[in-house]
């Protein structure tokens, strides 16, 4: 059985060569982007503080001025608001076909009612980012529906919403679930898993988007 993750379908629609290159070849490319480092320290912060625990420590220990960033990113985040949340780091493992397993971690789950939100922490600007249409939207929303739904938790679509935080600018984003969407999603994950399986990977021409690829130096298209 193959496991695919919403970063996995998002690399393959960037570039199927890149995707080949991080996940059939497992080349990494050198980054000295220092944003990766940044994000898993603020969802890690938020984590234990949506678990009770006392933050205070970790807290005192960013007061230096190369924390400022991160320091900024947990105030924006104490502005929201969240304190209770049911579930925090949810991880899923949803058979999606006999042939694919849709894997991924939700940050947190808040329930209301009879209403459940996933909740995800972003780091990056909201600017360029539409949440209907991302990747991660649509694995969360149909993957942690069908958990949900196994769990007895919930049992329509429409109880069911996903909401970015986006830590960086101080708003938020929330996007709704349905039963038509449910229909949609489970139909484009198949089709979109059975293109991955079965794409041939040939190098193909250079392009504009091989400018900005951190993938350049490694990539054949490259030579
Ligand atoms: S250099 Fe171009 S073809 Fe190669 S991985 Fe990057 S975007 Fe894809």
């Amino acid at each position: 059985m193959k496991i695919y993750t919403a970063g996995m379908l998002k690399t393959f629609s960037q570039c199927p060569e890149k995707y080949n290159l991080i996940y059939n070849e497992h080349l990494e490319a050198p980054s000295d982007d220092n944003s990766a480092v940044i994000g898993k320290k603020i969802h890690s912060l938020i984590y234990f503080f949506l678990k009770g625990a006392n933050v205070n420590k970790m807290i005192l220990s960013l007061d230096n001025p190369q924390n400022e960033n991160l320091k900024t990113l947990w105030k924006n985040f104490l502005s929201f608001g969240i304190r209770n949340v049911s579930e925090c780091e949810l991880t899923f493992n949803v058979i999606l076909n006999e042939n694919i397993l849709m894997t991924g971690r939700a940050d947190a789950l808040r329930e209301k009612k009879d209403t459940i939100e996933i909740l995800d922490w972003k780091t990056g600007s909201s600017d360029n980012i539409n949440p209907e249409r991302e990747y991660q939207t649509i694995v969360y929303l149909y993957c942690v529906y069908k958990l949900l739904f196994l769990q007895h938790r919930i049992y329509n679509p429409e109880n069911l919403s996903m909401t970015y935080y986006f830590l960086k600018n101080k708003t938020y984003k929330t996007v709704k679930f349905s039963k038509e969407k449910y229909k949609i999603y489970e139909i484009y994950l198949n089709e979109l898993t059975e293109k991955i399986m079965l794409y041939q990977y040939n190098t193909s021409n250079f392009s504009d988007k091989c400018v900005n690829c951190s993938f350049k130096i490694i990539c054949q298209n490259t030579y």
